[in-house]
């Protein structure tokens, strides 16, 4: 019996909603209930993912299902909120079950990291595609805005840089050692949403985004909002040991500057607080680096490996290949 849409919501979906008080009323009404807690505001964002632009058709569902909340979750994260709730729209060619449930699976699991209840939704018959819209809790004035950064601030960024962009090459047919295929195909496929990072960053960064588009052009959009300009040193970028290794052999920065998919977060600090997000560094798994300096002149530049300094404003895509 072919799945019609209300069994495929009461399968896949409906369960994927944690006991959390603040829903009055979750999947199965025309509305979600929803209580926000006295004295927050409420962030929200949305993002969709379409087969053919943002994941190829025959990737893994889980990974799909992972992603596509993931994604959205970043976006909470950049901006310093506690994630609560999220709706899904999906758009189907078909009612696939084993698709359905590895989507459900990833998401479901996501989910359940975060303690975020699936709400509601909408499904509808079409070329695949995934919007998910979530919402946390800021308190009013806290939220990391890309406006906030000042001229002595020190940028600074979570994880490494350049794992999805090299992943993405390495799929196209490029090559790299067997040993770091796992750890590359992970970081595109299962992004970690630094959600923790971006909660304790609240009260100390000034600025926050998060590195969905690459870091020239994500943090681009922070110095365009916060009227500035910034010094970035390429020596002191975190690099995992595979892109590492890819910028050893082949003298091409993009992957950490200008590709993207990392979601990572990138935040400026004020200058005489740099002790207190140094400390706060060793907190997290995956760490807090120092990468440059928010600066009144505006623009983008590079200080290379080997102390030249490059204009990186507009883009890094001349870097390919410079050392
Ligand atoms: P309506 O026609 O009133 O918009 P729907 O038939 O679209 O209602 O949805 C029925 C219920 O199932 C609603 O509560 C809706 O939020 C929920 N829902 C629909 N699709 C999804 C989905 N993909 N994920 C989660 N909830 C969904
Ligand atoms: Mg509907």
């Amino acid at each position: 019996m072919p799945l019609s849409e209300f069994n495929l919501i009461d399968l896949f979906f409906r369960g994927l909603a944690p006991g959390r008080a603040d829903v009055a009323l979750g999947v199965g009404d025309d509305c979600a209930l929803l209580q926000v807690p006295e004295r927050r505001q409420l962030a929200v964002t949305i993002d969709t993912l379409v087969e053919g632009v943002h994941f190829e058709a025959d990737a893994d569902p889980v990974s799909v299902g992972h992603k596509s909340l993931a994604v959205n979750l970043s976006d909470l994260a950049a901006m310093g909120a506690e994630p609560a709730w999220v709706t899904l729209a999906l758009t189907l060619p078909r009612p696939d079950e084993a698709w359905l449930a590895g989507f459900a699976q990833g998401f479901g699991a996501l989910a359940a990291d975060h303690g975020v209840a699936l709400v509601g939704g909408d499904t509808t018959r079409g070329p695949l595609s995934i919007t998910v819209q979530a919402h946390g809790f800021v308190e009013p004035g806290r939220a990391l805005r890309r406006s906030g950064a000042r001229p002595g601030d020190l940028v600074y960024v979570t994880g490494t840089l350049g794992d999805a962009g090299l992943a993405l090459l390495v799929r196209q047919g490029f090559y790299t050692a067997p040993e770091h295929l796992s750890f590359l195909h992970q970081r595109l496929d299962r992004p970690v949403p630094r959600v923790e990072a971006g909660r304790m960053l609240q009260g100390l960064a000034s600025a926050g985004i998060d590195l969905s588009d690459g870091l020239s052009s994500d943090l681009g959009h922070v110095l365009a909002a916060s009227g500035c300009g910034a010094t970035l040193h390429l020596s002191e970028l975190p690099l995992s040991a595979a892109v590492r290794e890819y910028v050893g052999d082949t003298g091409d920065w993009s992957p950490s500057l200008s590709a993207g998919d990392d979601y990572e977060l990138c935040v400026t600090v004020p200058a005489d607080r740099q002790g207190e997000a140094e400390a706060l560094a060793t907190e997290f798994d995956c760490g807090l680096t120092w990468i440059g300096i928010i600066e009144k002149a505006p623009g983008l530049r590079c200080v290379m490996p080997d102390g030249t300094i490059a204009d990186a404003t507009g883009g890094y895509d001349h870097f390919a290949g410079s050392q």
